[in-house]
Order: structure tokens, then sequence, then C-alpha cells
């Protein structure tokens, strides 16, 4: 008997079953665009072997109006379906169901070309779109549909027509986008007439025996947006008009909540899905912060969703359901939501991958094979870089040690969970414990590395991470001056005035730590859609609290500084900043930069402004905490070095600026290929 009854359940759509209720969800990985479509079957096809039970493209445009970007992929040509045969054909072999993504950007589209129901400039691009005409109205539904038919004919299960995240279809449906005055604007009715047309003169092209999946924004989080009773009005529509199952999209891209980032709480808006629930009989997927088979089965359980949509997971995890289907859950990678392989990627124009699992999207060139000669591997430092490298060694076949001068595996990303809001790097690090086993890698705690202990060992891989940068400030060495590692570890607690020196990732985290006390919000979703401004769209139009957010007082005062002039989180990732940097201002956390640490006495700390270290002023603090980045440990290399052993550096031994569990974890990986 599985643990996971409904998760693993069948779903018979009448002319064709599901094997299962998991549908991996639209991602743009940009690998469509590397027209590299060999490359792209393996992709998917790795994920059909993991036994999903059916997957979502990319997102494809229909035209070159709305593609999400020059050059984007689309389905308009004969070539296009040849291409896209050759990952249909890939993913059947493979066992697997596919139906690829039409989507129209409409406004969001990043191109002067880009076409809207009115002339609204998006805040989120800079193009102003033009307001279409009857003509153009039509020209983008025969396009859609005609997208649809060659994606039949190159041999997909189904499409998903994508009408929501403030895309095209979606704005047409809110009065904020759609000012038109003509039978596709004013009323509801006239509103939503286009995705309607859309899904109906799809279905009566492409027959009966085809999937059609309508991705329905079910809480925009936008003024003006939809309340639940025109979301269920609408998904009415869409089943009537010939949609075969509806899928959950959670807010605009331009709304200003987030909705995937890790510090939303699980599952946090299956609830929402589940309103439409018994309103329409074809099945009905949920998504967002779904991200264990467990939750994944609760929420089905639970009767939230007949599906559930996972996008992210299957990147860190490509076997997710199949290992979940016998019994090893926990060897399943966890994806920890931070985006910063993925979409972050996906915003900088580089193509998507995971932090967790180098390998996806590369799953062709950064191939994981048994060692032609089994070795002896020692690997000092248990962090992300270490222990990533132990399991790919394992897998390769060789005999791995691990030695860490610290009691525990997972380095710096025991730092991390302390962080309200990081909740799931505690899985993360079980996950490593889990695999360290399962793989039989030997790990040595509380053991400080020497250089003869290393002496036998075929291979020497030097993980030994980081030390704080110390920033030379007079006064440093003052009992209420601390380092992060203090503070995160729980050996000093902060005053209740505190200014942290260093605003980079690590000045962020703990910031966000000292202001919270308390259950994390991320733990508590009444409590975390407080703090947000999130509310029921039954009772407030778009699921946004009139009273906006309210978040509760901060539990210190904190100052966050940095020398830079520039604007506090900068670096922080693409799609994450905005997040952390709207969540320190909600608990009025002061940020100064261009500023010159001057000293730290009685007072507090002294600091100045600018080369000519003018306006020179004391912050009144209690605690001042030092987050400012770190220096390589490199102390066992250079031993071993200079003895003439050859040794392999990596992580944050290697470099440490601008060093993220991302970078440590691909060059481990990488290198453990190599041995
Ligand atoms: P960091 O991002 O390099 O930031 C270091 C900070 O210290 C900067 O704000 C820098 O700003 C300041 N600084 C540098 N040298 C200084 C000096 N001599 N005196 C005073 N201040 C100095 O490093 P980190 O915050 O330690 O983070 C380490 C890595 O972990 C980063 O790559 C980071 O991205 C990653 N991380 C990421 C996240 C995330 O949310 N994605 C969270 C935590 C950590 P000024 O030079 O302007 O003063
Ligand atoms: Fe998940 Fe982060 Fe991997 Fe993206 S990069 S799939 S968010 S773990």
């Amino acid at each position: 008997m599985t643990q996971y009854p409904h998760l693993l359940a069948p779903l018979d759509l009448g002319f064709t079953t599901l094997k299962n209720r998991v549908l991996m969800g639209s991602m743009h990985t940009g690998l469509e665009e590397t027209k590299d479509w060999n490359r792209v079957a393996e992709f998917y096809a790795e994920r059909a072997r993991g036994d999903v039970a059916l997957m979502v493209t990319g997102g494809i445009g229909p035209n070159l109006e709305g593609s999400v970007l020059p050059g984007a992929a689309m389905m308009t040509t004969q070539d296009d379906v040849k291409n896209h045969s050759v990952v249909t054909d890939r993913v059947h072999e493979a066992g697997g169901k596919i139906a690829m993504q039409i989507l129209h950007a409409g406004r969001y589209a990043y191109g002067p070309a880009c076409v809207a129901p009115s002339p609204v400039k998006s805040p989120i691009s800079p193009f102003p779109p033009a307001e279409l005409d009857e003509e153009g109205i039509e020209k983008q539904i025969a396009d859609i549909v005609n997208a649809a038919v060659l994606a039949q004919r190159a041999g997909y299960d189904g499409v998903e027509i994508m009408g929501s995240e403030g895309y095209f279809l979606n704005q047409f449906i809110v009065t904020h986008t759609n000012k038109r005055e003509d039978r596709w604007g004013g009323s509801y009715e006239n509103r939503i007439r286009l995705p309607i047309e859309v899904v109906r003169r799809t279905r009566e092209a492409v027959g009966t025996n085809f999937i059609i999946i309508y991705r329905l924004s079910m809480i925009d989080l936008v003024p003006n947006g939809s309340t639940m009773a025109e979301v269920i009005q609408l998904a009415k529509a869409v089943e009537k008009a010939g949609a075969t199952i509806i899928n959950s999209g959670i807010g605009w891209h331009e709304a200003r909540i987030p909705t995937i980032a890790t510090s939303v709480p699980r599952r946090a808006f299956a609830w929402v899905t589940q309103k439409l629930m018994g309103h329409v009989s074809i099945p009905v997927i949920t998504s967002n912060r779904i991200n264990t088979p467990q939750v994944a089965e609760d929420v089905l359980a639970e009767g939230c969703a007949d599906m559930v949509s996972m996008a992210r997971p299957m990147l860190a995890d490509s076997h997710f359901v199949q290992k979940a289907a016998q019994g090893n859950a926990a060897q399943i990678a966890p994806c920890i939501a931070c985006n910063q392989a993925c979409l972050d990627h996906t915003f900088g124009g580089k193509l998507t991958s995971c932090l967790v699992n180098p390998r996806a999207c590369h799953e062709e060139e950064l191939a994981i094979t048994k060692a032609a000669q089994q070795k002896s591997i020692a690997i000092v430092g248990a962090g992300p870089a270490g222990l990533s490298t132990a399991i790919t060694c394992a897998e390769r076949g060789h005999v791995v040690t691990v030695f860490d001068k610290a009691a525990e595996i997972g380095g710096q990303l025991n730092l991390a969970k302390q962080i309200p809001g990081k909740e799931e790097f505690w899985g993360f690090v079980e996950w490593y414990r889990t695999m360290m086993d399962v793989h039989g890698i030997t790990v040595k705690l509380d053991t400080v590395a020497t250089p003869d202990m290393l002496d036998d060992f075929d291979e020497v891989i030097i993980a030994t991470g980081v030390a704080p940068r110390d920033p030379g400030i007079p006064g440093q060495d003052r009992d209420n001056v601390v380092s992060y590692i203090d503070i995160l570890k729980g050996h000093h607690t902060a005053g209740k005035r505190v200014a942290v020196i260093g605003a980079g990732g690590i000045g962020f985290d703990v910031s966000e730590f000292l202001v919270h006390e308390g259950t994390s919000l991320t733990e508590s979703l009444p409590e975390w859609m407080t703090e947000w401004g999130v509310a029921d769209p039954s009772e407030h139009r778009a699921g946004l609290a009139p009273e906006g957010p309210q978040p509760h007082a901060p539990a210190r005062e904190v100052t966050l500084l940095q020398r830079k002039a520039e604007k506090h989180g900068k670096r922080l990732g693409k799609t994450t900043g905005w997040i952390h940097r709207a969540a320190l201002k909600m608990k009025e956390v002061n940020f100064v930069g261009g500023v010159n640490y001057e000293r730290i006495d009685d007072a507090g700390l002294h600091i100045s402004f600018g080369e000519a270290r003018e306006n020179p002023h004391v912050i009144e603090v209690d605690t001042v905490v030092l987050c400012a980045g770190q220096e390589p440990l490199r102390v066992l290399a250079d031993q071993l070095e200079t003895a003439g052993k050859t040794v392999h550096v990596i992580g944050g031994a290697d470099v440490a600026s601008e060093l993220d569990a991302k970078r440590a974890i691909n060059q481990g990986t990488r290198l453990a290929a190599t041995l």
C-alpha cells in the first residue's frame, strides 16, 4: 500500500488516461531557444522516465507579436512541427505525455511589436502595447488556434492555453488592462469573450481526442482583478467551450505579493483552487509551493484539486514521482524554491538549471557515468560543495570519505536554515544526510583533517569553505560587536537597536532574522496572508485585502549599512531581491548606503559619507553585526600544495567572492563527473 494513494491514482480523461496526478508545470527554461532539439527532447524524456503523468512545455509563441521576447520559440511553420516532433517522439518512447503551452504574452511581450486589449503599458516592460482592432483580435485567435493544430500535428498530447499570470488573455479579463467599449470590453461577459472563443475554436480545430488545458487566473493579486464568483463563471464557460482540464494561475507577474518564493508557505494557494471544486466537472489542477509528495498528497486528499502541478521540483529531481511511488521519498532532491538557477537565469537571459541539481537542462552535457576505475576519494568539508561532490563521486562507483570539523553536515546551509522564510534548508540538509547513507559514504564529523590523514587517498578534494572577512573597523573587538555566525548560531542575542554592517545576501538574511520573533510567517499561512495583504477572493476582488499589507511589528530596530552608494539588494536574486527589500521595508529597516565605518564606541557606530567623509554622525545601537563578506579558508589546501600534493579546491575555499551554494554545487558536481 502506497503512502500516496491520491497522488498515484490514475486520472481517466475519457479518451486517454494519465498515470498519476502529477503535472509538470510549464517552465521557460530557454532550452527551446537553443534550437538543439535533441537537448530539449532529452530534458523532457528524462522527466517522462521519472513517471510524471503529463508535462507542459515552456511557453511557445503563436506569432511574433505574442512571443515573450524577440527570438523566443514559436509554433508557426512546418519546420517548427518537425523540430517539436523530435521532442514528442522521445517523450512517447519514454512512456510519457506532453502538452505544448501556447503563450501569448500581450503587453508582457518584451518587444516593440507587442499588442494588448488597450494601450496600457505594463510596469514590468518598457514597451507600450498597440491596441488591437477587431481584425487584430481575430488574427490573434486564428494564430493561437493554428499553433494548437500544429502542436497536434507535431505529436503533442495536448496544449495548455495560457490564460493567467497577467498574460494576453488575462489582460482582456481585467478592467485595469481592458478599457475597450466594443464586444471585447465593458461587461465581464464581454471581457471573458476572448478566452472562451479561443478555447471554443481550438476545440473545434483539434477534435475531441486532444487535451486542452486552460490555465485560469484563480487569484489575480492586482487591482481590479476578478472575484471568485467571476473566476467560477469563467471556469464553467471554459469547460463548456471544450477544455479538458483547468489549471490554476496564481497572481500576475506585476503583482507585488510573492507567490512562489521560498518564504511563501507551502501549498499557500491550494485553498483558492479548492473554491472552484464542485463548480466544474472537468479535472482541476492546483499549483504553487507544492514540493514534496506528502504536501501533494494532503492537498489532493483534502479535495483542494484533482491534480497537482509541480514545475521547479521536477528540475530538482526528474524522478520525483518514481521515488515517491517506490517508497523512497526521502531521496527526492528537494526544490528549496530559491529561484537562483531557474527563474533568475530565465530573467537574466541564461539557460535554466537548478541549484540543487546542476544537471537540470544540462542532461546530455553533464552525464554522470560509471567511472572506468574505482578510486578512493577524500573530501574535506561537508558543506554543499563537498556533499554534492561526494554524492556524484559515489554514484560513479568511487569509495568516498567526507571529513568535517563540525558536529553536523551542511556547512553554511545550517546558518541559512535559521532564517525565517528559509525553512526549506532544513529539508535540504536532511536530504544530504539521507544520500550519505544511501551511497554508503563515510562521514567523519568532529574531525579536523590533517595532511597525513589524506595520504592514502587517490584523490583529495578541498571544500573547506570560507571564513568571515575582517572589516577592520576600530572598536570591532568590543563585546557588542559580533559576527553573523554568532547571531545565527544563537551564541549571542542582539539588543533592541542593531546595526548590520554589509548588505549582501547574508546582511539581508541577518536583518530578517533580527526583525522577527516567534513563529516564522512561512510556517503560518494566515499570518503570512495578513502580513502581505492577501485576502479571500470570494470576499475581496483579486484576493487583495482592502487594508493592504498589515506587517507585524518588528522585533528590533535595525539599520542595514553598505559602503556602496547603490540601491540596497541590487545584487540579490533577480526574481527575489524585491521580496527581500519589501519584507525589510515592512519591518521599518533603515537602509543606509554610501557610508564609511569610522569607529564603534560606547555611543554606537560612527559613520560618515562619501570620499570626503561628510556628515559624520553616530548610529546609536546596542549591537553591531558584521556581515562584511567572506574569505577562502585554504589552510589545508596550501599545506598540501606546499608538500607537493595534487588537490582539487572547490567552493568557497577556491573563490569566496560572490560565492553561493549554486556555484559551489555546480563546481563540485562537474569535478566529480570527471574523476
Ligand atoms: P556579499 O554578498 O559579498 O556581501 C558582502 C557585503 O559586505 C556587501 O554588502 C559589501 O558591501 C560588504 N563589505 C565587503 N567588504 C567589506 C569591508 N571590508 N568592510 C565592510 N563591509 C564590507 O557576501 P555575503 O553577504 O557574505 O554573502 C555571501 C554569499 O552568499 C553571496 O554570494 C550571497 O549572494 C550568498 N547569499 C545569498 C542569499 C540569497 O538570498 N540569495 C542569502 C545569503 C547569502 P560594501 O562593499 O558596499 O560595503
Ligand atoms: Fe528549485 Fe532553486 Fe532548483 Fe529553482 S534553482 S528548481 S527554485 S531548488
